[in-house]
């Protein structure tokens, strides 16, 4: 019999990147989602699929599942700014409640757990570039903090089970990743610039675009956190693309790419906003031997090629979209 994995936030960005992921490998899968940021469009090719199996289910309220699980991967979560302000409280329990849930489940499966924590522990870092070792620099009772706090209460309370419980637990930060799947009114950075690239709007920028982030492209990270998975290491591990540029140098790769004659408008820096972001992967490499090998050219134009396959329809549905309303 082939090993089972659960994943959560299946029907999401990367947790549909992670699916497709683990069947290749020959995993049987059991995707659960609720649908509220994520999509069933998104792993539809998965339907047929005789090993994948999908529930729709909010894991902040109890999770059953029958049959044995040999990993647990907690990927359910609102990820973007503009989602997890409108919805802070299912936030707030997901990654708290859902968490709490799924390590009870993994003691009663004996199931390893992976979950998905963030750079967003480090807040608005004063240590550059951040380090696992860093404890961050994050408003309690800021905007961003029902996801920041979350997700630094998750990363508590696995580390929790492991120290009390013995059991077999994984964390890994996650830092700004990208690439086909991403909901275009997501509100992230890549979405919106390519959706106003392609619906011919100017494109916004948030301040005045010397903030930096550091992009990594999917395919790297789903590698990267399989292999964190397999590893022996309980600390947390961080996942990103060092590649750090600026907000503003990122705006104008997007026009060259997508070749668009729209222009840089500048709209006010959202609160909390932070001014740099760029991971230190030495643990990933020494540990995992990971490191990513997409350059940001190459994953762009894939994501690129994605958003420009989408049907006219597709496009405006998921642009005027109002979600939770
Ligand atoms: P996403 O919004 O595309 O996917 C999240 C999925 O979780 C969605 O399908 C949503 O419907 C589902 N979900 C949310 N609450 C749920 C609940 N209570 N029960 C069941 N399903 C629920 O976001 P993503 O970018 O794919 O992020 C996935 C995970 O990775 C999140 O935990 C996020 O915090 C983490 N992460 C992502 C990034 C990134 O750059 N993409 C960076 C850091 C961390
Ligand atoms: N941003 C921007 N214009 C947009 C969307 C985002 O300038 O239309 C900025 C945002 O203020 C932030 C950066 O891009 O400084 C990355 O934002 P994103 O929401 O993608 O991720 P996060 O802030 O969580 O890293």
């Amino acid at each position: 019999m082939r090993d089972r994995v659960l994943i959560t936030g299946a029907a999401g960005f990367l947790g549909s990147h992670l699916c497709e992921y683990f069947l290749r490998l020959g995993f049987r899968v059991l995707g659960i989602d609720n649908l509220i940021t994520g999509d069933l469009k998104n792993i539809q090719h998965l339907s047929s699929v005789e090993q994948f199996e999908f529930l729709q289910h909010d894991v902040s309220k109890f999770v059953h599942v029958e049959g044995d699980l040999k990993y647990i991967l907690h990927f359910a979560s609102p990820a973007s700014p503009i989602d997890y302000l409108k919805i802070p409280i299912q936030t707030l329990k997901v990654s708290s409640l859902g968490t709490h849930n799924l390590l009870g489940l993994a003691m009663v499966k004996k199931a390893r757990i992976l979950v998905a924590s963030t750079s967003e522990v480090y807040g608005d870092p004063v240590i550059h570039p951040q380090t696992e070792a860093y404890w961050g620099n994050v408003n309690p009772v800021g905007p961003r903090s029902v996801y920041d706090e979350a997700k630094r209460f998750q990363e508590a309370m696995t580390m929790a089970y492991h120290t009390f419980h013995g059991l077999e637990t994984r964390i890994v930060r996650i830092f700004n990743t990208y690439g086909p799947r991403m909901r275009l009114n997501d509100g992230r950075v890549l979405p919106a610039f390519m959706g106003q690239a392609l619906c011919g709007e100017d494109l916004t920028i948030f301040g005045d675009g010397t903030q930096t982030r550091s992009f990594c492209y999917v395919d790297d990270l789903v590698e990267g956190v399989y292999r964190l998975l397999l590893s022996d290491y309980v600390q947390p591990v961080n996942l990103g693309n060092p590649d750090e540029i600026t907000i503003k140098e990122f705006a104008e790769e997007i026009i060259r790419l997508t070749g668009t004659d729209q222009k840089i408008i500048y709209k006010p820096l959202p609160i909390d906003d932070p001014k740099q972001r760029q991971p230190d992967i030495t643990k990933a490499r020494q540990l995992l031997g990971w490191e990513p090998n997409i350059k940001r050219s190459d994953g762009l134009r894939t994501t690129w090629d994605y958003f420009k396959s989408l049907s006219k329809e597709r496009i405006h549905e998921e642009r005027n979209h109002r979600m939770f309303s």
